[in-house]
């Protein structure tokens, strides 16, 4: 019974891993054109139209938000989440986290305190991924905090002759019981069933989190006191290396110049004709020149023939795909 429930798991996962794509293009679409008609609406001053499509846009990306979770951890779990491995400086990379949390810190009149050791460079893993690690913990240490502390110490150790970065995240919040704190990485699972009530969320955020990392060979820990608050830490190897089944993306190849008078084109590449005019119309709205191309082989000859000072690349297209094209 056990085998056939975690087949039946498994395939459910791989289900939803081919689904991602009908499932978010969809809600793309809602959430572009609302946003299109919103910015009509304002300038027409039609506040009521306006109030409503907000409240679709917003709808629409906390649905994303919920789908992208789901779809996240069904391709952990049916081994299809790659990592894609680069180099990047660390104090840029939370630099950027920390100013996408500012408003989420003030929303609960949270202070942030940012420490990062000054030694610390360059490392090499998969920067989306640590990314949305590091947002998850701060984000949930706003979350579970009121006018509180949270700290953020970032720096770098050596272990057994191997360099690691240790970013830890600490609360002065509600802080989890003992007996609850290994449920926090389960999938689905929440400290108190009152969570979602009191505070919204998945329980998704962290056990995605902790498969990065544990993906690029590090993990995730946890250390709370009821009542007091909590500490969340992602240990990362400074060089990540892939594992065999795991494909990488190359290095980037440095940027090319645009030819002079063509600065402003942007090329669109999607196979989807909504994404396509969506993104067109937006960045024509913002007086830039669109070429469009909805095929990888179309896309490569124009990127060669125009020279655009922008590429947008859609990754999963029949035939050639993005990253191919991208390569
Ligand atoms: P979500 O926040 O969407 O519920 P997570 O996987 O990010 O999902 O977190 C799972 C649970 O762990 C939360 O619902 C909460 O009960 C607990 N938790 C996470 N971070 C904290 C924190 N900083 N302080 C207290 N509880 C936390």
């Amino acid at each position: 019974a056990r085998e056939a429930a975690v087949e039946a798991n498994q395939a459910k996962s791989t289900f939803l891993a081919n689904m991602s794509h009908e499932l978010r293009t969809p809600m793309n679409a809602i959430i572009g054109y609302s946003e299109m008609l919103l910015e009509d609406a304002e300038d027409e001053g039609n506040e009521d139209a306006a109030g409503d499509l907000k409240k679709i846009r917003a709808a629409g990306k906390h649905l994303l938000a919920l789908i992208n979770d789901v779809l996240d951890l069904s391709k952990i779990e049916a081994g299809k989440m790659d990592l894609y491995l680069e180099s990047f400086e660390i104090p840029a990379m939370v630099e950027e986290v920390v100013a996408t949390i500012d408003t989420l810190m003030k929303k609960n009149e949270n202070r942030l305190r940012v420490e990062v050791a000054p030694s610390l460079g360059a490392m090499r893993a998969d920067l989306t991924k640590v990314r949305q690690a590091l947002f998850n913990l701060l984000s949930n240490a706003a979350k579970f905090t009121h006018a509180g502390e949270i700290g953020l110490e970032v720096r770098s150790e050596n272990k057994e002759g191997v360099d690691w970065v240790r970013m830890a995240v600490s609360d002065s919040g509600v802080g989890i019981p003992a007996d609850k704190l290994d449920q926090v990485f389960e999938a689905f699972s929440q400290a108190e069933d009152s969570t979602s009530r009191n505070f919204g969320g998945t329980g998704l955020g962290l056990p995605i989190s902790r498969r990065f990392c544990q993906m690029m060979g590090g993990d995730i820990t946890v250390e709370s006191t009821l009542g007091e608050g909590s500490t969340f830490t992602i240990r990362l190897p400074v060089e990540v290396e892939l594992a065999s089944q795991e494909v990488a993306a190359e290095e980037a190849p440095a940027p090319v110049a645009p030819e002079p008078g063509e600065e402003r084109t942007v090329l669109v590449i999607d196979d989807d004709p909504n994404a396509l005019d969506l993104l067109g119309r937006t960045l024509q709205r913002a007086g830039m020149r669109v070429v469009t191309a909805s095929v990888g082989e179309e896309a490569l000859r124009l990127a060669r023939s125009l020279r655009p000072a922008t590429i947008t690349l859609d990754v999963m297209m029949p035939g050639m795909d993005g990253w191919e094209v991208l390569r």
